[in-house]
C-alpha cells in the first residue's frame, strides 16, 4: 500500500471507531427515522439504517435494533412499554406545561399522539429561551426500561414522572418519536429482513452474512442479539448460534395447493398427511417443570393457558424440550373439537380460571424441535415424528396431531374426509424426503395444506394485509368506507394490493376497524406497498384480516402477480367480503402470499376449462 493510501485507510479507520466510540444521539435516531418516513423506496430505507447502525457503539447496537421495532427487547420478552394514549396525554400535558383539553384538542387534529407531542414541543421552545440538553440513545432507553419496569401501587405516577421528565428533555423531532414508540406507534413498517439486510451492509460482507444472520435469527427470534454478538464477536460466532430453551424458534410455514394429485406430485409421491386443526398454535419449551408458551407471533401466552402448562409438565416425555402444537377449543362434556373462534375467549388476562373452566383446550402436538440436548430442526421429519411419538404419549387432551403416510390419492382423499368428518378445517401433507428439515421462519413446499373451502364453488378465504382506506360517505360518514387489501410477495418482501373490501363489516366492525387501522397511519404509500389505486388514507401494513372472494380475476389496476399471467395485468379478487375474522395472531408477513393467489387463479381457470369440456360433450 502507498504512503498517501495508508494514511487515508488509518484515517477512515479512526474516524469510524471514534463515531462508533462517541455516544449516539437520540436526535441522530430521530433523523434517520424522519428520513425514513418520507422514503418511499425500499433500498433507501435499507442504506438509512445501515447508516444509522454503523454509527453505533457495541453497547447500544441492539438497543437501536430494538427501539426501531418499537420496542425495549425482542418480542417474546415481557418487557412492555404498552403506554396507553390518556396516559401518553398526561406525559405530553406535564412536559409542555399545557393542561390536558388542549392536548386532546390537538389529538383531535393531527390524530397522532406523537405529532401533538412535536407541536407543542415547538411552541414550548419558540415561547420560551428553553434549550434542550442532548440526549443520549443510552439515557432514553434506560429510561424507557425503568418506566416498563415499574409496577404496583404508584407505578402510574412513577412511569408519568419518568417519562414527562424525559420528554421535557427531548427535542420537538425526539419528542414525536419517543410518544410513538412508547404508544406503539412507530409506523415505520420495517420488516425483519430490511433490519438484516442493513446489518449485512453496515457490518457483515454482503450476501455470505446474509444467510448466516437470517439463519440465527430464525432460531432466536432476537434481531438484537444477532446484531450484538456480530459487532462484538463477528460473523463467525453468529453462525454458531444454537437452538436454546426460552428462545422462540420463528415458526415454519406452508403453501396450499387445491388437489391431493398436486400435493403428492409436489412431494415426490408419497407424504405424511396430518390433521390440520383450527385453533392457536403454540410453541413450548419445557425446561425441567418450567414450561413457556409462545405464539405464532412469538409473544408469551404461558399465562393465557395454564391448562396447556399443566398438560405438558404431567405428560411430555423429555426433560427439555421444544414442541409445537395446535391448541384446540374442545367441549367439556364430549370431547368433541371447536372451532377456532371459541379460543377467543382464552385470551385474556384477568378471569383466566373462570375462561379455562368454561372453554377448555386439547393439544395436538405436530413437532419437536429440541429434546433433551439434541437440537432437530436439521433433521428429516420423519425422524422428527420418531422422535415426537416416543416422547408425547396418547392422553385424552394432549397427543399427537393424527396422521398417516401416504402414497396414492385416494387415500389422501380418505383421510382428508376423515379429517374434515372429525371437524379440522383439512389436512397438512408433509414432506417425507430427506430434505425435509424444519424450515424455521420460512414459507415453503415442504409442508402444503389442503383446506375445507378450497373444494368449494366460492375462491378461498384469504387472509389479506390492510394498507389503506377510504373515507366512508352516507351512513358511513366519520368511518372507513372500504380498504385496500394486499397479499405478500415473499420474494420481494413487499405487499401487493389484490382488492378493496368494503362489504361484510358490521357497523360495529367498521367502528373497531377505525380505532385498529388509525394506530398504523402514514403520510404516504409505504415503500414496501405495491399499488397503483391512491387510498384516502395509507397505512404501515400490519393488521391482517380474513376475506372471502367470489373469483379471481385479470386486473390493470391491482399490483398482485402483475405481469405474471398477461403483460400488464395483475390478480384480483372479485366480489370480497369481510367474514368477520380479525387475525391479530398474524403478522403482515402471515398474510397469503401472492403465488398463492397466483395457484388459486390458475386452479380456476383448470376448473373451468373442465366445466367447459363437460358442457360441451353433453351438448
Ligand atoms: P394456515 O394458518 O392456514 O397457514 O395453516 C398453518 C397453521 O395450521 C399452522 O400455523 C398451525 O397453527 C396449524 N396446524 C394445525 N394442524 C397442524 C399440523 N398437523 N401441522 C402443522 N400445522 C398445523
Amino acid at each position: 500500500m502507498d504512503g498517501a493510501r495508508s494514511v487515508k485507510c488509518w484515517c477512515w479507520i479512526l474516524q469510524s471507531a471514534y463515531t462508533r466510540t462517541t455516544p449516539l444521539q437520540f436526535s441522530r435516531v430521530a433523523e434517520v427515522y424522519e428520513n425514513i418516513e418520507a422514503t418511499t423506496k425500499r433500498l433507501e430505507m435499507t442504506d438509512l439504517l445501515a447508516d444509522l447502525l454503523k454509527h453505533a457503539s457495541n453497547e447500544i447496537i441492539d438497543k437501536i435494533v430494538y427501539l426501531t421495532q418499537g420496542r425495549l427487547g425482542p418480542t417474546f420478552s415481557s418487557v412492555e412499554m404498552g403506554i396507553a394514549e390518556k396516559l401518553a396525554i398526561q406525559v405530553v400535558a406535564r412536559a409542555t406545561g399545557k393542561d390536558s383539553s388542549a392536548i386532546q384538542a390537538s389529538l383531535t387534529e393531527t390524530g397522532d399522539i406523537g405529532e401533538t407531542a412535536e407541536l407543542l414541543l415547538e411552541k414550548k421552545t419558540q415561547s420560551t429561551l428553553f434549550k434542550t440538553l442532548p440526549l443520549a440513545v443510552l439515557d432514553v432507553y434506560d429510561t424507557l426500561e425503568k418506566m416498563a419496569q415499574a409496577s404496583g401501587t404508584g407505578s402510574m405516577e412513577r412511569k408519568l414522572g419518568l417519562l414527562s421528565g424525559l420528554l421535557s428533555r427531548a427535542t420537538p423531532k425526539e419528542g414525536k418519536y419517543l410518544i410513538r414508540i412508547v404508544t406503539g406507534n412507530l409506523r415505520l413498517g420495517i420488516a425483519d429482513m430490511t433490519l438484516l439486510d442493513a446489518m449485512a451492509i453496515a457490518y457483515g460482507r454482503g450476501k455470505e452474512a446474509r444467510a448466516v444472520l437470517e439463519r440465527a435469527y430464525n432460531i432466536s427470534s432476537d434481531l438484537g442479539k444477532v446484531a450484538r454478538i456480530l459487532v462484538d464477536e463477528g460473523l463467525e460466532s453468529v453462525s454458531k448460534f444454537q437452538v436454546a430453551l426460552g428462545s422462540p424458534i420463528r415458526p415454519m410455514m406452508a403453501e396450499r395447493l387445491s388437489t391431493p394429485e398436486e400435493i403428492l406430485k409436489k412431494l415426490g409421491g408419497r407424504c405424511m398427511a396430518e390433521f390440520k386443526y383450527d385453533g392457536e398454535r403454540v410453541q413450548a419449551h419445557k425446561d425441567g417443570q418450567q414450561v413457556t408458551l409462545f405464539s405464532r407471533r412469538l409473544e408469551h401466552i404461558t399465562e393465557q393457558y395454564p391448562d396447556a402448562v399443566e398438560l405438558l409438565q404431567r405428560h411430555l416425555k423429555a426433560k427439555k424440550a421444544i414442541v409445537e402444537a395446535e391448541c384446540v377449543a374442545v367441549d367439556a362434556a364430549t370431547g368433541q373439537l371447536k372451532p377456532f373462534q371459541e379460543l377467543m375467549h382464552r385470551r385474556r388476562k384477568y378471569g383466566v380460571k373462570e375462561a379455562m373452566a368454561e372453554h377448555p383446550v386439547s393439544l395436538f402436538v405436530f413437532d419437536v424441535l429440541y429434546a433433551d440436548g439434541e437440537d432437530f430442526t436439521l433433521v428429516p421429519y420423519l425422524k422428527r415424528h420418531g422422535k415426537l411419538k416416543e416422547i408425547v404419549p396418547v392422553e385424552e387432551r394432549v397427543r399427537t396431531a393424527q396422521s398417516r403416510l401416504v402414497g396414492s390419492v385416494t387415500d389422501l382423499e380418505q383421510f382428508f374426509t376423515r379429517a374434515v368428518e372429525e371437524g379440522c378445517e383439512g389436512i397438512m401433507c408433509k414432506s417425507v424426503n430427506e430434505d425435509s428439515i424444519y424450515q424455521a421462519g420460512a414459507r415453503g413446499w415442504l409442508w402444503i395444506k389442503l383446506k375445507r373451502e378450497y373444494q368449494s364453488e366460492m375462491i378461498d378465504t384469504v387472509d389479506l394485509t390492510v394498507v389503506g382506506a377510504f373515507h366512508g360517505r352516507g351512513k358511513r360518514a366519520g368511518t372507513y368506507g372500504a380498504f385496500l387489501l394486499a397479499a405478500y410477495n415473499q420474494e420481494t418482501d413487499t405487499f401487493e394490493t389484490v382488492t378493496k373490501c368494503g362489504t361484510g363489516f358490521t357497523d360495529e366492525d367498521l367502528a373497531k376497524m377505525k380505532e385498529i387501522v388509525d394506530r398504523h397511519k402514514i403520510p404516504h404509500r409505504h415503500p414496501r406497498v405495491e399499488s397503483t389505486i391512491e387510498a384516502d388514507i395509507w397505512l404501515e401494513p400490519s393488521v391482517v384480516i380474513e376475506v372471502l372472494g367470489a373469483e379471481i380475476t385479470l386486473s390493470p389496476v391491482h399490483a398482485t402477480a402483475m405481469n405474471a399471467i398477461r403483460e400488464g395485468s395483475g390478480l384480483a379478487i372479485r366480489f370480497p367480503r369481510f367474514t368477520g375474522r380479525y387475525r391479530p395472531e398474524r403478522s403482515a408477513e402471515d398474510s397469503t402470499t401472492t403465488l398463492e393467489i397466483l395457484g388459486m387463479y390458475q386452479n380456476q381457470l383448470r376448473k373451468f376449462n373442465r366445466d367447459k369440456q363437460g358442457t360441451s360433450t353433453m351438448s
